[in-house]
């Protein structure tokens, strides 16, 4: 089976050990969320196009960014760039609720109809500049981005939960990012770096 082979060769290779990540990416159909000429390489260790200029993330990275958020089923979870869903979804196999918002309406109609085809009712969707986050449902547990920022935008740092993290790429437009994890301490915050990867821009008002 192809999920089995990339979660053995591309993640648990890789050093992930969260049994819930694990199972995740096992059990989400990646396929139906990537376009129909992608099919044959749906699980290939890259990431893909999904139109409009973006892209579906690379699986390891995904799972590296969702073990990054430390997920259990109590958690509620805010998602910067729904992109084709396929990340929504690996969190919603975990976490209480997923709240996902993309900028581009086409890309975000077109993971809601297929996230909602395949039976998940704990995502929620909105389209807009995520980067101002979703505050009617803030605090949130954690907050991932996944386009990489120039500046983190201060609207999400604010939106975290007391020692809740933030996982974003940071670096704007450089060829590489990096990945990492910041957590609200009181009204400080602390930043941790982790790899260096590879993200689409964070667009909207918080990066001009
Ligand atoms: N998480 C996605 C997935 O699992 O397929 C991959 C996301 S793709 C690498 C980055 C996405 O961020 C794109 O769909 C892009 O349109 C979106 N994006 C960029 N800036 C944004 C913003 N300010 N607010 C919301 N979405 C944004």
């Amino acid at each position: 089976m192809n999920r089995e082979i990339m979660v053995s060769s591309q993640i648990e290779m890789r050093g992930i050990t969260n049994p819930a990540v694990l199972a995740a990416m096992r059990k989400v159909e990646r396929n139906k969320l990537v376009p129909d000429d992608l099919q044959p390489v749906a699980y290939a260790d890259n990431p893909l196009p999904i139109g409009h200029g973006q892209t579906i993330s690379q699986p390891f990275i995904v799972a590296y960014m969702t073990e990054l958020l430390d997920p259990d089923p109590s958690k509620r979870i805010l998602e910067i760039g729904t992109g084709s869903g396929y990340q929504a979804a690996v969190l919603a196999e975990i976490v209480k609720d997923v709240y996902t918002i993309e900028i581009i309406p086409a890309l975000a109609e077109r993971a809601k109809v297929n996230l909602e085809a395949m039976g998940y009712r704990n995502i929620h969707f909105r389209t807009g500049d995520g980067g101002l986050g979703w505050p009617e449902e803030a605090p949130f547990d954690g907050i991932i981005v996944t386009a990489a920022a120039g500046v983190i935008p201060e609207q999400l740092m604010m939106q975290l939960k007391e020692g809740a993290c933030l996982v974003i790429p940071l670096g704007g437009t450089s060829i590489v990012q990096s990945l990492s994890v910041v957590v609200r301490e009181g009204e400080k915050f602390k930043i941790r770096e982790t790899i260096g990867v590879r993200f689409v821009p964070l667009t909207g008002v918080t990066q001009q």
